[in-house]
């Protein structure tokens, strides 16, 4: 039987998923929307998920890394974008001509920052990184105002914001998100005093946004709750979120093999009667990870992948759907006939958790865009 459609494997994306999540984050926080879109979008591509996001209501957005700042920017997305991660010095001057905001957490940028701004009109616009207790980036709390100081009075440089992250906002346990929040409470009451506070304040995730109120200040850097999926196990989503994000494909080939057939690489698998197996065009080449225990939607019924996972192909094992034939859809990710493997699902069987999952989707996937 001849394959239908134009992909072997695919994402689907719901726009219309990603707006309704904004406008979700929009209400629960009534702060403004940050859409976190860094790694390809958490895989649901970087500037079809801006565009979708800044439908839905988002006023900024935020990326690791000045690459995907220019990328949304040749995209022809033209508002605020901040770069939560180190700027290289060799592209300061790049993102300042195109109105990028960076993060800033010691002297050296402020200085690179305002040397790049040397001779012209344009200004750089700086967030300062408090690290308040993610043990990662930031300034030291008690050294937040000097370098607030330093902004204040260097030509070419503006203070638009300040900020911090949480390390344990998806955490039932409140207390050590507490615990920066009063951190990053001090440094604000210290810069407010010293009249140094920026305008844009920001401290919230995904997690806080929808957990701590009192966190959200105003402006919210959500990512996975754009995308609608769960924060945590621990921290799920509201009712009102939806995922956005399905992943399919069509088996390439559906037949009954012999008994003792040995299927795939090293013959993990041998069929023990007569077994009808389909061949689908997904592998490790595109994400899905070479580990047992994976099972996909047919038909409508969950069905165990069987053999090593290939490359490009995996075998499934369809003695439980006797009307499967080559052409018919297998979901990897998604809703089938009412079953549903959710991306947590997944996460669950290969040992890691859902941001993992979809940061993991290979780029050669086709995305197919709805909505
Ligand atoms: C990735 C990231 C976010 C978004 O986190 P989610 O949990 O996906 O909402 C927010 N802030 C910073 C600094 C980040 O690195």
């Amino acid at each position: 039987m001849p394959l239908t459609g134009k992909h072997s494997n695919w994402l689907e994306i719901d726009r219309g998923a990603i707006e309704a999540n904004v406008r979700q984050c929009l209400e629960r926080t009534g702060a403004q929307v940050m859409a976190v879109v860094k790694a390809n979008g958490y895989g649901h591509g970087i500037v079809p998920l801006a565009r979708a996001a800044v439908r839905g209501g988002a006023t900024w957005c935020g990326v690791a890394r000045v690459e995907e700042a220019i990328e949304l920017r040749r995209a022809g997305i033209d508002g605020p974008i901040l770069i939560l991660g180190a700027t290289a010095a060799g592209r300061v001057q790049e993102a300042i001509g195109e109105r990028i905001s960076m993060a800033v957490w010691d002297l050296g940028h402020v200085e690179a920052a305002a040397a790049a701004t040397n001779g012209t009109n344009e200004r750089a616009r700086l967030h300062l990184k408090v690290e308040t207790g993610m043990g990662r980036l930031g300034i030291e709390p008690e050294e937040a105002v000097a370098l607030a100081r330093r902004i204040a009075s260097t030509p070419g440089v503006i203070l638009e914001g300040v900020f911090t992250h949480f390390a344990r906002a998806d955490e039932s346990d409140p207390e050590p998100t507490a615990a920066q929040e009063r951190q990053f409470a001090q440094v604000l009451a210290s810069l407010e005093a010293a009249g140094l506070r920026p305008g844009l304040v920001h401290a919230a995730n995904s997690a806080a946004s929808l957990s701590r109120p009192s966190a959200t200040f105003n402006l919210v850097r959500a990512g996975i709750a754009i995308c609608g999926l769960n924060p945590s196990p621990e921290c799920p989503l509201p009712e009102g979120f939806r995922p956005a994000l399905a992943w399919k494909a069509q088996l390439s080939q559906v037949r009954l093999m012999p008994p003792g057939r040995g299927v795939s690489y090293g013959h993990q698998y041998v069929t023990r009667s007569t077994e009808r197996i389909g061949v689908a065009p997904v592998g490790y080449g595109d994400g899905y990870r070479r580990v047992p225990g994976n099972q996909v939607l047919v038909g409508g019924r969950s069905v165990p992948v069987v053999g090593r996972v290939c490359m490009d192909q995996i075998m499934v094992q369809l003695d439980s759907v006797p009307e499967a034939r080559a052409g018919d859809e297998v979901v990897l990710i998604g809703e089938q006939a009412g079953q549903r493997i959710s991306v947590d699902d997944l996460a669950a069987r290969w040992g890691t958790f859902n941001y993992e999952v979809v940061c993991g989707l290979s780029a050669r996937i086709p995305r197919v865009y709805r909505g």
